[in-house]
């Protein structure tokens, strides 16, 4: 039988379970940080979550079809997400034209100056990565980018942007390495990006 990463004597002797168990305390760190600054603003986490995506992302992909699928929620459950938000008059609908039914996302002023604040909740996880070598944080980042790879392939997270998923990406000439070929060019560790307005689906 599979030893839990949370059983401390198998923990204790086993560096994966140690690595599973420290990024669950990061992932609550994530969890503790958004709510306080949720809290400041009388927002719940999602909504908060929502706004700082909207800042960030192409009208493209500001609507709830898109949303539902980037936060694993309901098209529904995103709906009402959006009408709070809407009420607090922190977004607005953009309609579109040829279908009414369907609508562009758009912060307000008041939604987007909320969103900038709180899009900095991430700063005490940042300090210590600063700190890093370079070589670590590039070994960091590429061991990342392999249990994402992992958990998107297995279904567990949906939407990917990041470059090993794109179908502009492919390994570099020598097997090692990385290349882009809509930018048509190598991509270095540092390049490799996580969310990429450019990115398509592999099919
Ligand atoms: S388009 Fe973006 S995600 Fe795709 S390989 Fe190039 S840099 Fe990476």
């Amino acid at each position: 039988m599979n030893k839990s990463d949370f059983d401390l004597t198998h923990q204790n002797q086993s560096i994966e379970s140690k690595i599973v168990a420290s990024l669950e305390r990061v992932a609550q760190a994530f969890r503790a940080l958004l709510w306080q600054e949720s809290k400041e603003f009388s927002l719940s986490p999602i909504q908060v979550q929502v706004l700082i995506f909207l800042l960030h992302h192409s009208s493209e992909k500001r609507k709830v079809s898109y949303l539902a699928d980037e936060f694993n929620m309901t098209k529904a459950t995103i709906s009402d997400t959006i009408k709070t938000l809407e009420h607090k008059d922190l977004i607005v609908k953009e309609y579109e034209l040829s279908d009414t039914r369907s609508y562009t996302i758009n912060l307000t002023p008041k939604g987007k100056e909320i969103a900038n604040k709180t899009s900095l909740f991430t700063q005490e996880i940042h300090t210590p990565i600063d700190q890093l070598h370079p070589d670590d944080k590039e070994n960091l980042l590429l061991s990342l980018l392999d249990i994402i790879r992992h958990l998107n392939k297995t279904g567990i997270i949906t939407i990917q942007r990041m470059c090993m998923t794109c179908a502009y990406y492919s390994p570099s000439k020598q097997g090692q390495g990385h290349f882009c070929n809509l930018l048509h060019q190598p991509l270095r560790t540092n390049d490799l990006r996580i969310d990429c307005p450019e990115h398509e689906m592999q099919k």
